[in-house]
């Protein structure tokens, strides 16, 4: 009997689709679900026993694989000092401190459990700090579930947005201006237009939620420059990119190209929780000190920096912050992505690839997208063969499009090897 199969059915029967967030669900691929059982260094194992090469790293966070020991014993000794106490910690101010020193655009830092929830705090500061209200986001970022982010854009030459899920209010929807990404001159309209009532930018200076497309270094200084001449904050969205394509994030890569390069906050998540629900935004401390019990922005949260939480992110930090670790990471995927072309080149199938760090992302495209209109050419049907002919060999990969890839520290040169093989396989198959 196949377990996953069974499992999925019995989970479906009392769990909407069956999964607790809706891309684990197979739902652009088909297919059943993997419900996994366990998980060590660059390896998973399914409920059949089945092993697989995972390059999902829980959509992140696993930068050092799973079960890291140093991780697993700061766990195990902060679990035994208790799991929860609605009270500050020594630890909280560590991680903080960690975070400000690593990431010098953050003067003060807010931890919360999750993406969503920072970016949703994020966005009340700014309203907050600015007393304006309208939200400039892009199309093809995901900055979590919060009503104001659920959005796209609105028909014809209208920017401001339309709702993108049913139960987000119209008007909420309507206070968001939606942006096609890396276009530079619908950014210089949208701020001549709005400017003074924009509150805030939000953007992935990497954007992992349409596969892997990067900022332009010529989008990105403009989007820093119209928010300082319009008084808008500007957010990062690093949740994604966060310790993951270099030290200090992406921010600290674009910093390289445009001299004095820093948002006024940032939004951390993913890596920081080392795989347990820990997030935080940051940014200028005159901003920050508009929440309370400072400011009369309001934000709170019963397991805000818990203690375990907190552990597993400062160990997981801790091996990051190691010599030369993302120069490591980067040498991984780049031989993993020069092995997959090679062997799409090799059975003629169109195929493309970038990556930063220990981020990346491949699309069956000829060329690389640097927009979401350009991702969404990508062949759903040739995508989905791909991830099952992948997924048969024991190699686990995102079940959608429109989702990047991550490598780990624990990626070994046999785990490229066996990955490059199984591809050569199922690209003589696409042909
Ligand atoms: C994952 C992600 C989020 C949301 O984080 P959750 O912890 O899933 O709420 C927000 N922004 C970006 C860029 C992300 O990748």
């Amino acid at each position: 009997m196949d377990r996953n199969v069974f499992l999925y059915e019995r989970a479906s029967a009392c769990i909407p689709g069956g999964v607790n967030s809706p891309v684990r669900a197979f739902r652009a691929v088909g297919g059943t679900p993997r419900f996994i059982a366990r998980a060590q260094g660059s390896a998973l194992w399914d409920a059949n026993g089945q092993r697989y090469i995972d390059y999902i790293g829980a959509w992140g966070p696993m930068i050092l694989g799973h079960s890291h020991p140093a991780v697993v014993e700061a766990v195990e000794r902060a679990l035994r000092d208790g799991f929860a106490f609605g009270a500050p910690t020594e630890r909280e101010t560590e991680l903080a401190e960690f975070l400000v020193a690593a990431v010098p655009s953050m003067e003060m830092v807010r931890l919360v459990n999750s993406g969503t929830e920072a970016a949703m705090s994020a966005i009340r500061l700014a309203r907050g700090f600015t007393q304006r209200n309208l939200l400039v986001k892009f199309e093809g970022c995901y900055h979590g579930h919060c009503d104001p982010l659920l959005v796209h854009a609105g028909s014809g030459l209208s920017t401001l947005g339309h709702p993108s899920s049913a139960g987000v209010p119209a008007e909420v929807a309507g206070q968001t201006i939606v942006l096609r990404y890396n276009d530079v001159a619908g950014l210089e309209r949208a701020f001549a237009e709005h400017g003074p009532a924009i509150a805030a930018l939000i953007v992935e200076p990497i954007c992992g939620n349409m596969n892997f497309v990067r900022a332009s270094v010529s989008f990105l200084r403009q989007c820093r420059a119209l928010c300082t001449r319009h008084g808008a904050v500007f957010i990062l969205d690093e949740v994604m990119t966060g310790f993951r394509v270099a030290w200090g994030g992406a921010q600290s890569l674009y910093a390289r190209e445009i001299p004095g390069f820093a948002p006024d906050l940032t939004l951390l998540g993913k890596v920081i929780g080392g795989g347990m629900p820990l997030a935080a935004f940051g940014g200028r401390r005159e901003i920050m000190r508009c929440l309370s019990p400072l400011g009369s922005v309001y934000q709170a949260g019963t397991l805000s920096g818990n203690p375990v939480a907190t552990a597993c992110g400062l160990a997981t930090l801790r091996e990051v912050a190691h010599e030369g670790f993302h120069d490591q990471l980067s040498q991984t995927t780049r031989t993993l992505l020069a092995g997959l072309r090679a062997a799409a080149e090799r059975h003629g199938v169109p195929f493309c690839a970038d990556s930063e760090g220990g981020m990346m992302g491949w699309f069956l495209l000829p060329t690389l997208p640097h927009d979401y209109p350009a991702v969404m050419q990508s062949s759903g049907d040739l995508f989905a063969r791909f991830f099952h002919g992948l997924l048969d060999r024991g190699i686990y990969t995102a079940p959608a499009l429109f989702e990047a890839g991550f490598v780990s520290a624990a990626h070994s040169a046999q785990d490229v090897a066996d990955t490059i093989r199984a591809a050569d396989e199922v690209f003589a198959l696409l042909r």
